[in-house]
């Protein structure tokens, strides 16, 4: 069977042209990636060894999910093909390749944590405000410096930079990067950003490697190519220049990596770099229905600068967007939780056909909580990943010392722990010996009698000792023997065991299923190499969802909008659509930050397949106040067309006409004063609009005695605001009244437990 006959024209044509520069920007849903699916197939399909084949990817599953996807056509060959994010890609090549730019083999990689510990200690070290130079902004400064391919000696020598960090007031940052550099050095340590930096110092300072892998990858592929950094963009470069068979695929409009150095001129430069170029146009979306095309069509349209793109769907017309408004996180959480319970059993779907977007992490708690009363089981991507957990890192520690006893925060993590005695003055003491000596810590450590003296000399050598032992049993034994063995001498299992506390219990356990993971890797019959260094490399990589154990599993998917790039599902839920949250506050200052933040909500609205609902809330928890909330300013932006509201807007269509027409409409912000009952008044609002505020209660709000309500008295609800008595029925204890609230329309509410107060 021809299996290219699974694509459009346009698409084919792409996947055909496998020679030379090929580039596809294209907008969501329109096949970009399944264009590098099938056009790895077809290249293993017409010969080309999969070992030459290289794919860049945004995140390791959806690496995974097109090696299999590729399976079925080619079978089991596409094991071969290299493919994954450039992190762990290039990490696998400087692991070949390390000792050539003075770095172990088997280096460590400095998580984010293990990266702003040092930065402390540095910090600490020189006597800096870590309030003026704040951990994450001087994290962020040398990251962006690394994407760049500014090295510590270039950031000290350029005065621009300098110039520009007196101004901010923090004229020791460049001090700070060189000694972080050196420490990562001294360490044996490489932190993310750079495994791309040193991938690039590797492939410019030795022509024989670069010639290497210029060979060995006949044919590049990068997905997301729109948010790609300039140090990624430099290695893509650099290998493609022998055989030019590169082919990029993106979407400008769905760039939402900026605030990480990702750089949308990558896909402008990409025409100049390539002058004979093949660019292919993309216009149809398979994923969404009409409606959710248009929908986000009329979002990105806001967007002065974006590429020229023309995005249909020849899908079925399908629903509205539902917009529902909700009194708080919480009511947010049970109104989502209870949808999809309806949209499941109206529709006969699954749960894993649902997934909820949110823009900060935080978001998580309420929906949460809503999902779990309802009995519907999720999963949460990007949350703290299972190898992130403070009783697996620190038996991880052991693992990195065992195999690079340089590895400076991994000995900090356990010299003392479980607790032996090295207190934070000795440890403090091994660093300073370690600096006038001009030796590693380790040094110190492993000879403790030559460096320290009395009690701390006996107690740190006998940790040195006990690590050595560890390397030791290390080089014979299985990779589950040797962790198992560290487990019980480091003290970490004794330690849990005798926390018999519900977290303690649950630590044990984790580090149970860490030693199962390991002993499984053991038993494999896939792999040559099995020890337990094999294991332990690239786990700082690895997230949450890469960790998918169960890819099936019938769950709701609840994850960061930013996680959700390049994925689907039949019904998204967005949650959180106000202002200061998304667009998130942070980003309100410059038109750059808010076109970023609509690329966010684009991308987020375009995972929808069939249905598609958001939501906002008029209060919110946030660090711990009770806010009142804004609607977001992106649901004025949506063509009102493609909006079925579930409360009363004031509609401004011109003609005071109850359908909303193509003409943008609006809500209206509470009156002070005049009829609820009266008709909108015809206005006609251009670009922006207010939308409903939140009910604060006026001063001195308390509910008053309700047992003489009549119809047509006017109230005051504590959430609902002014309304007017319009039905009393029922008997008492059990009356329930029908109000019309000026803002949200007519309500049912049992009077016994309402908050009302007369007027
Ligand atoms: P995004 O911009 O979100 O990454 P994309 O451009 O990579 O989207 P894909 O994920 O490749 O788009 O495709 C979107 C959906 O449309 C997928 O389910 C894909 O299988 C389907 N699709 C793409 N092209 C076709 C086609 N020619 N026929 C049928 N289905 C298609
Ligand atoms: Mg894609």
């Amino acid at each position: 069977m021809d299996f290219l006959a699974g694509l459009n024209p346009s698409q084919r044509a792409a996947v055909e042209q496998t020679e030379g520069p090929v580039m596809i920007v294209a907008g969501a849903g329109s096949g970009k990636t399944r264009v590098i699916t099938y056009r790895v197939a077809h290249l293993i399909q017409k010969g080309v060894d999969p070992f030459n084949i290289l794919v860049l990817t945004f995140t390791n599953k959806a690496a995974k999910e097109m090696r299999e996807r590729i399976m079925k056509v080619v079978g089991s060959e596409a094991k071969n093909i290299w493919m994954g994010t450039f992190h762990s890609v290039f990490a696998r090549i400087l692991r070949v390749e390390a000792e050539l730019i003075g770095y172990p083999r088997n280096f460590t990689i400095y998580d984010t944590d293990d990266t702003k510990s040092l930065l402390r200690s540095i910090l600490k070290e020189m006597n800096l405000d870590d309030k003026l130079y704040n951990v994450n902004h001087v994290y962020g400064r040398i990251s962006s410096a690394k994407n760049n391919l500014i090295s510590p000696q270039e950031y000290n020598k350029n005065e621009a930079i300098k110039a520009e960090d007196i101004s901010n007031g923090r004229p020791q940052m460049g001090e700070i990067y060189m000694t972080y550099a050196q420490r990562c050095y001294r360490a044996g340590a490489m932190d993310f950003d750079d495994l791309l930096f040193k991938t690039n110092v590797l492939l410019n300072k030795y022509p024989e490697v670069l010639h290497k892998y210029q060979h060995q990858f006949r044919y590049l592929m990068v997905d997301e190519y729109q948010d790609t950094n300039f140090s990624q963009y430099l290695i893509v470069k650099r290998l493609a220049a022998v055989n030019e068979n590169i082919c990029v695929v993106g979407d400008d409009a769905q760039s939402i990596y900026a605030f990480r150095g990702a750089n949308i001129q990558n896909i402008l430069n990409f025409q100049k770099d390539y002058p004979d170029v093949k660019v292919f146009k993309l216009e149809q979306n398979y994923r969404s229905t009409k409606m959710i095309v248009n929908a986000a069509n009329s979002i990105i349209a806001n967007n002065k600068n974006q590429l020229e793109k023309n995005v249909f769907s020849d899908n079925e017309e399908g629903e509205k967007i539902k917009v529902t408004r909700a009194f708080s996180d919480n009511e947010e959480g049970k109104i989502v939780a209870e949808g999809i319970s309806q949209e499941k059993a109206l529709k006969g779907l699954k749960y894993k056909d649902f997934s909820i977007l949110y823009r900060t992490n935080a978001q998580s708690r309420s929906l949460e909580e809503a999902l779990r009363k309802l009995g519907i089981p999720y999963k949460l991507y990007g949350g703290t990943s299972f190898y992130q957990r403070k009783e697996i890192k620190d038996l991880i520690a052991y693992f990195r010392l065992t195999f690079n006893p340089n590895d400076e925060e991994a000995l900090k993590r356990v010299i003392n722990y479980p607790r032996r005695g090295i207190g934070d003055t000795t440890v403090d003491r091994i660093m300073v010996v370690a600096d006038q000596q001009q030796v590693r810590l380790w040094d110190v450590v492993a000879n403790a009698q030559m460096f320290l003296d009395g009690r701390s000399a006996a107690s740190v050598g006998n940790f040195g000792t006990m690590i050595q032992s560890f390397q030791a049993l290390a080089k014979t034994n299985s990779a589950f023997d040797t962790a198992m063995h560290i487990a019980q001498h480091s003290g970490i299992l004794k330690e849990l065991y005798e926390d018999k506390s519900v977290e303690g219990l649950s630590r044990y356990e984790n580090i149970q299923e860490l030693l199962n993971g390991i002993k499984e890797f053991s038993e494999r019959e896939d792999l040559e190499e099995k020890g337990l260094d094999i294991f332990m490399q690239d786990i700082a990589l690895l997230t949450n969802d890469d960790n998918d154990k169960d890819p099936n599993a019938d769950t709701v998917s609840l994850m960061t909008i930013h996680s959700s790039k390049g994925l689907e599902f039949p019904v998204v839920f967005i949650v959180g659509l106000e202002e200061n949250l998304f667009p998130s506050q942070l980003s309100l200052n410059s038109r750059t930050e808010l076109e970023e933040e609509r690329r966010l909500f684009y991308v987020a609205v375009t995972r929808a397949e069939r249905k598609l609902f958001l939501s906002y809330a008029t209060s919110r928890y946030r660090w711990g106040t009770l806010n009142n909330c804004e609607p977001s300013r992106f649901l004025d932006e949506l063509n009102p067309a493609c909006l079925d509201l579930d409360f009363k807007p004031r509609l401004n269509t011109g003609g005071g006409s109850d359908d909303f027409t193509s003409e943008r409409v609006t809500w209206q912000r509470k009156e002070s004063s005049g009829d609820v009952f009266s008709k909108p008044k015809p206005k006609v609002v251009k670009t922006t609009s207010i939308l409903p505020k939140a009910h604060v209660p006026t001063a001195g709000f308390a509910p008053s005695d309700t047992s003489g309500l009549q119809v047509g008295m006017e109230v005051e609800h504590e959430r609902f605001g002014f309304g007017k008595v319009i039905n009393l029925e029922g008997n008492k204890p059990d009356i329930k009244a029908t109000i019309f609230f000026k803002e949200l329309g007519q309500k049912q509410l049992l009077l016994k437990f309402a908050k009302l107060r007369i007027l």
